[in-house]
């Protein structure tokens, strides 16, 4: 499957997407969300939700495009939707894909008639309590997933789709090659399961077809219409809608006595089945659509940027202009095509932690008592002790909580604050002391109570603050002394403008001062010490000079005298 997924270099770890998520099938792994292929059911609406557009869609256009320049017969399944995504006659995106090189162009309702025979057919033939209809693949995963007790109730009929797409292969050939247009992006995993039957070839959503005419640079609105290459129905172009389904299956429906029940929408779709599921709900047929308002509400349909009402409008407008022009008319259904289906357990597998585990983990999660437990949903789940499990499955980080990361944060920047040794003081724009911290309450001798909300000149003077705010100008490594409290600091002044306060951190240096003043005092000593022995030392070298002197002297004379005795030149 793996059709969607996020884009890892765009997340930037904010959790909408799983907020959003009903199934919590969005694993967040060194801050980063990936969807979890076992427990997503493809609704796509965390990816249309992304504030960051991180979002990975696997695209069948190039398989599109290399069979059209290969000169297969490529037909298009229209969803009946796409007058809602398109601000075009419909003509005008029937001549566009013509244009694009298919060859064939139907609409999907053409399968959608033939679903809605075979509901009917199915009711008339197998009574049940309750019947759930079956052309969403979202809501069909959501009760393979996790409503298993309720399968049975699913109406075994394929999608229009994928009906459509059987009608096409038996009328164009096995060689044809079928691809399926709409609004949806838990087609392409639908597609994806029929892959092997050759029945759709490719799916793509309007969005793509919508960039491929713009790449082509296509001016869709400069073409002429043209028309659909079958015979138009009406019934079945409703099936977009809230409550299509059984509007298209018409009177036989009404036979059966049953009570109708359409649900559009995740939350809708999951309290229906907890309904079923609980046996409160007998004699129903229920029309279930993942998203909100059905397929005109779907993934693509909500990045087209118009509201739903607009589309709906437009789509109703459409489905009128149908029934004006044609008589509606029903599709024999072929007997040589299996438009039956089976639908499989594929549920979640999971383990649930002891309540030791859970424990240590909200421990991790800095939640030591009952009140630590926010349970606000920021996270993306709707109580603390639930994130704690999805922790331990490995869905979730347990630094994925908000106000447990700023507690921490906040601790952390109190202790350096508490603690260290520079005093810091921060002031508002009015030059009031906001915070100050242990350090400088000490050096000005000064209670917090004392002077939290007074103005910073009670204490010293305020010039250089003010001018900081008022110049943005910070003031680094200033040396200032307050001869008043015996100190000397080095003063950092710098001006938060988005807060509109003035930080000030100043380290007393009086101590290093001091040393500084002894230090020179005792070069001073040192020197004059020196100077005298120096001196002295000169007096000394002197007197041994002088005496050096006279010594040589003296050994000269000896040695002259040696040296002509020697050679014989003293005649003594
Ligand atoms: S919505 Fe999800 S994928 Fe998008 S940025 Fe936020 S966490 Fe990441
Ligand atoms: S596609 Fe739907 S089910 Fe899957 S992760 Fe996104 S929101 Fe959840
Ligand atoms: S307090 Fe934290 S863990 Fe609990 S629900 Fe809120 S964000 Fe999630």
């Amino acid at each position: 499957m793996s059709n969607i997924n996020f884009s890892k270099a765009d997340c930037k770890n904010c959790y909408k997407c799983l907020r959003s998520c009903p199934v919590k099938a969005i694993k967040f792994e060194n801050e980063q969300a990936t969807i979890d292929e076992e427990r997503c059911i493809e609704c796509g609406h965390c990816l249309t939700i992304c504030p960051q557009s991180a979002r990975e869609i696997k695209s069948d256009l190039d398989t599109v495009k290399k069979a059209i320049n290969c000169g297969k017969k490529v037909i298009a399944s229209l969803a009946p939707s796409f007058a809602g995504f398109f601000d075009l006659q419909q003509g005008k995106v029937v001549s566009a894909l013509k244009k694009l090189g298919f060859s064939i162009i139907e609409e999907t309702a053409v399968g959608a008639e033939i679903v809605s025979e075979l509901y009917n057919e199915y009711i008339k033939n197998n009574k049940q309590d309750v019947y759930i209809t079956t052309s969403c693949p979202s809501a069909n995963y959501l009760v393979e997933k996790y409503f298993k007790e309720i399968i049975p109730y699913l109406i075994p009929t394929v999608s229009p789709m994928i009906a459509h797409g059987k009608l096409l292969k038996e009328r164009f050939g096995q060689d044809s090659f079928v691809v399926f247009i709409g609004p949806c992006l838990a087609k392409k995993s639908e597609f994806d399961s029929y892959s092997k039957d050759n029945v759709i070839d490719a799916v793509l959503t309007f969005d793509e077809v919508n960039c491929w005419t713009s790449e082509l640079g296509i001016e869709i609105n400069e073409l002429e219409e043209e028309k659909f290459n079958s015979n138009p129905y009406s019934k079945g172009q409703g099936f977009p809608l809230g409550g299509g389904i059984i509007e298209a299956m018409g009177e036989k429906l009404q036979e059966n006595q049953l009570t109708v029940i359409t649900v559009s929408g995740m939350e809708e779709c999951i309290e229906v089945f907890n309904s079923v599921q609980n046996g409160d709900l007998k004699g129903v047929l229920i029309e279930a659509s993942a998203c909100k308002g059905s397929c005109i509400g779907g993934p693509v349909m909500i990045k087209n940027g118009e509201n739903y009402y607009t589309k709906l409008k437009k789509v109703r407008n459409y489905i009128e202009s149908r029934k004006n022009y044609n008589e509606p008319k029903h599709t024999e259904i072929p007997e040589n095509i299996n438009f039956s289906r089976e639908f499989a357990q594929r549920q979640v597998k999971r383990v649930i932690a002891t309540e030791e585990e859970i424990t240590a983990i909200m421990k991790e999660m800095g939640k030591y008592e009952l009140k630590d437990e926010l349970n606000c949903g920021v996270c993306g789940y709707n109580t603390c002790r639930i994130k704690a499990q999805a922790v331990f499955e490995g869905m979730a980080e347990t630094n994925m909580c908000l106000h447990y990361m700023r507690t921490k944060a906040e601790s952390l920047a109190n202790e350096i604050v508490e603690n260290t040794v520079s005093n810091i003081i921060l002031l508002d724009g009015e030059m009031n002391v906001r915070e100050i911290n242990p350090a400088a309450q000490s050096i000005f001798k000064i209670q917090p109570q004392n002077i939290i909300g007074k103005p910073i000149s009670l204490l010293i003077d305020d010039e250089e603050f003010k001018k900081v705010r008022e110049t943005g100008e910070s003031i680094i490594g200033k040396k200032i002394a307050y001869p008043k409290y015996g100190v000397v600091f080095i003063e950092n002044i710098v001006y938060l403008p988005r807060q509109d306060m003035v930080l000030a951190s100043m380290i007393n240096i009086m101590g290093e001062e001091k040393n500084k003043k002894e230090l020179m005092k005792v070069k001073e000593n040192t020197l004059n010490a020196a100077q005298e022995v120096i001196q002295k030392q000169m007096r000394v070298a002197q007197e041994i000079a002088s005496l050096l002197g006279e010594t040589t002297a003296e050994t000269k004379i000896i040695l002259t005298k040696l040296k002509k005795i020697v050679a014989g030149e003293d005649g003594e």
